[in-house]
């Protein structure tokens, strides 16, 4: 554990709908419509039928907020649904609103108790976000807003962005104790 008792961070290369926390963020849209990427991976290993009615419920959620459903077929119990921004060169407020999806997830995450939490790299899909500056501000997040949330994976699907995370991690290691 760290002296400040934040969650403890590891990278971990798979598929984010096999982890098995309490949490796994989805990296959705703002109509929380099933879209592609690491979004239609969850519908699919959820149960879309699921997962659809109670993103329905919903009523959609905005760029840099988060909203929670169960996790239904998923070995997750909860899915945490966050709306990354699209990339748009970077002065259109890109990086306070990924920063905000990894503040907000956790927050949501403390309020369902959700003691582990795996992410995906929000925003660096489709939406176009450096993956290198994404991984930046989800450790800088992760490391220094306080939450319960004692354990966080982030789950990279390429070797790319496994690398990425690793390095991070390895610059700046948990103090021990
Ligand atoms: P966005 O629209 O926010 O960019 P994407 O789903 O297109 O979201 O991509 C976000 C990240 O999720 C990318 O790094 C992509 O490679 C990754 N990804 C795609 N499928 C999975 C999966 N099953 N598990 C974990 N990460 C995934």
């Amino acid at each position: 554990m760290r002296p400040t008792g934040g969650p403890l961070l590891s990278a971990v290369h798979g598929d984010i709908t096999e982890e098995a926390v309490d949490a796994i963020v989805n990296a959705a849209n703002t109509r929380l419509a099933r879209g592609g990427g690491v979004d239609n991976a969850i519908h699919e290993a959820a149960g879309d039928a699921d997962l659809r009615a109670a993103c329905a419920e919903l009523g959609g959620c905005e760029t840099g907020d988060a909203k929670a459903t169960q996790g239904f077929a998923l070995p997750a119990r909860f899915i945490i649904h966050t709306v990354g921004p699209v990339w748009s060169g970077g002065d259109r407020g890109e990086d306070d609103l990924l920063a905000s999806c990894y503040r907000r997830c956790l927050e949501v995450a403390d309020q369902l108790g959700a003691r582990s939490v795996a992410f995906p790299a929000i925003s660096t899909g489709v939406y176009g976000f450096p993956p290198e500056r994404a991984a930046a501000i989800a450790v800088h997040i992760l490391r220094t807003v306080p939450t319960a949330v004692q354990a966080v994976h982030l789950v990279a699907f390429d070797a790319a962005t496994y690398r990425l995370y690793q390095q991070l991690l390895d610059d700046a290691p948990h103090a021990p104790g």
